[in-house]
């Protein structure tokens, strides 16, 4: 047996990456070209999911799309990837999905095992993980009006 870590997957970058920002900052013909592969490979994905014909032709616009975009990415967006050309974790304020400050997590996409609010913008996992909580969470609930 090898002590291999692997299976948890390798911690990406620090900080996000702010999607809106780097798209407002892109020349018009990149916006295009990134804004271009999105709806082919969409366009491709719905109609193969529906079981579409031609068949091969959304699934050639799915996979097509997904390179092309990819691809364009890499070419148009460098800051999206840190040093050793790992992305960066988009925020998804950019799409208006509300998500943890911390970990990323959203309403839909908890974290393993399951989490919830403790801030509007911090999940209980990432609270959890936090050294400066002012004060205990239970103090509220537990306590009977005391004065
Ligand atoms: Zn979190
Ligand atoms: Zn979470």
């Amino acid at each position: 047996m090898d002590g291999d870590d692997q299976e948890e997957g390798q911690p990406g970058p620090a900080g996000t990456f702010d999607v809106l920002a780097a798209w407002r900052g892109l020349p018009a013909d990149c916006q295009e070209a990134i804004g271009a592969a999105a709806l082919v490979h969409i366009l491709g994905l719905m109609g193969s999911m529906q079981g579409l014909s031609p068949a091969q032709g959304y699934r050639a616009a799915e996979h097509e799309g997904i390179q092309s975009l990819e691809q364009a990415v890499l070419t148009h967006l460098p800051d999206a990837f840190d040093g050793d050309g790992l992305p960066r974790r988009p925020e998804l304020a950019g799409i208006d999905v509300h998500a943890c400050r911390g970990c990323g997590c959203t309403q839909d996409h908890a974290c393993e095992g399951g989490c919830w609010w403790v801030e509007e913008d911090l999940c209980s996992t990432c609270a959890g993980q936090a050294v400066c909580v002012s004060a205990p969470i239970f103090d509220e609930a537990g306590r009977t009006n005391e004065k």
